[in-house]
């Protein structure tokens, strides 16, 4: 008999139709004679649809106030899926985060979680009632509810499983796996049967969204078994056939490039006439790093006049206001001639452990790029992947290409 964690996303439990066959597959488990908590997302389409009803009534909603609009979706969801199983005569419960509780910090909405109950839980659970948990919300020490950041079920399942000490965690999506590639894009795109910890890291940081990047930081961590798998797929039981996330050494052949990812979450700021002297880089992030605003790639020029350069750097999406605001406002103390923004970029990765035994990976994404014609704007490496900063209409060209280069087609 084991414990488990199952997590069913938003396209999992859409309609009623999708609720019971989640339900049946709960249900199996729970037969087998399995302890079993699920973790559930809004119905799809739900969060946006909160989301968007809160900017639409103020772009300067408190977070607090949106925390509680957000979280809404799951509470239907749970709540529906208890009364699904209940009807099916299988014992089971809805829990919000308060009520278990699930713990976090008071950053709302991007909150982390800080400590998860079981002692009650755990009593249910033994007792044969199924768990059914609203995941993406938590309550912070001052007694408000706080959402876990798009995509934070993910992150609620991975932390139950660690506090519950599950023997696995099983992610149900709308695919059967984690793919070379996002499937929905590259129709070539090759299911893994198992991936490291560090390369999915990557990948979700850097645009994989089939899985939240804190719940695989966390699995990491805690070593939860994690994997992924379809919703929609009629088997049930353990040895399915979707996607392990393992450590390095359950590899036996690894390629040198496990994924290819696109992120379209980056804005390009270049600042033109920059003094080139000790000191410049730090006047100029310094301000940035104390708004919480996060930079990620960064190139600097060569000077030509030996006087000044140009330096260019990426941010999110969402940060390029607030960044564009603070530099015109240090425009005086900068001393910079122009301030140019593009929001039309994408950041294409590959990544892999086998890069760090391998030379030319590099060098093979820059030559099946520049064979289509695609300008590269920034680069940044490590040691298991290449990014690159590119025009985003050639999203999917690059993609297409690199997968092709790196011989991932299937
Ligand atoms: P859920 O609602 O179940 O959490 P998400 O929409 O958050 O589902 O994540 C699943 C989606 O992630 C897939 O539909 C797929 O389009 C996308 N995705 C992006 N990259 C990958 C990848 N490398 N492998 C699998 N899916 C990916
Ligand atoms: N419902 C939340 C979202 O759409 C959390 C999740 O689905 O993981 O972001
Ligand atoms: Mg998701």
């Amino acid at each position: 008999m084991a414990r488990i964690v199952q997590k069913f996303g938003g396209t999992s439990v859409a309609d009623l139709d999708r609720i019971r066959n989640v339900a049946g597959k709960v249900a199996a488990e729970a037969a087998a004679g399995h302890q079993v908590a699920v973790v559930v997302s809004a119905m799809a389409g739900e969060t946006s649809r909160l989301v968007a009803l809160c900017t639409e009534i103020s772009s300067l909603f408190d977070a607090r106030e949106y925390d509680a609009v957000v979280s809404a979706g799951e509470q239907v969801s749970s709540g529906l899926l208890a009364i699904t199983l209940q009807a099916m005569g299988v014992q089971a419960r809805s829990w919000l985060g308060w009520q278990i509780p699930v713990t976090t910090d008071d950053v709302h909405a991007k909150a982390r979680i800080l400590a998860i109950e079981t002692a009650t839980l755990r009593e249910r659970l033994a007792g044969g009632e199924v768990a059914v948990v609203a995941g993406f919300q938590g309550v912070s020490s001052r007694g408000r509810i706080t959402t876990l950041g798009r995509g934070g079920s993910d992150t609620s399942a991975v932390a139950l499983a660690a506090a519950l000490e599950a023997d696995r965690c099983d992610i149900y999506t709308d695919v059967d796996g984690v793919y070379t590639s996002d499937p929905r894009i590259v129709a070539r795109a090759r299911k893994l049967g198992r991936i490291t910890y560090e390369e999915m890291l990557e990948m979700a940081s850097l645009g994989a969204k089939v899985l939240q990047t804190r719940s695989v930081e966390l699995a990491m961590k805690e070593r939860v078994r994690l994997q992924v798998l379809s919703s929609l797929a009629p088997e049930i039981g353990s040895d399915l056939p979707g996607t392990l996330v393992v450590d390095e050494d359950e590899i036996v052949e690894q390629e040198v490039v496990s994924g290819i990812t696109a992120s379209r979450d980056e804005a390009k700021l270049t600042l033109i006439g920059v003094e080139d002297q000790p000191g410049v880089a730090a006047r100029i992030f310094g301000p940035l790093a104390e708004a919480a605003i996060n930079v990620d790639m960064i190139v600097q020029n060569v000077s030509e006049d030996g006087k000044t350069t140009g330096i260019t750097f990426t941010v999110t999406k969402a940060d390029l206001a607030r960044a564009q605001q603070i530099l015109e406002g240090e425009r005086e103390s900068l001393r910079y001639r122009r301030l140019v923004t593009d929001k039309n970029v994408v950041k294409i990765s590959v990544v892999g452990v086998g890069m760090r035994s391998h030379a030319g990976v590099a060098q093979r994404m820059f030559r099946a790029l520049a064979e289509k014609s695609i300008n590269i704007q920034v680069i940044a490496t490590s040691e298991i992947k290449v990014s690159v900063l590119i025009a985003e209409d050639y999203t999917e060209l690059a993609l297409r290409a690199l997968h092709t280069a790196y011989g991932l087609d299937g």
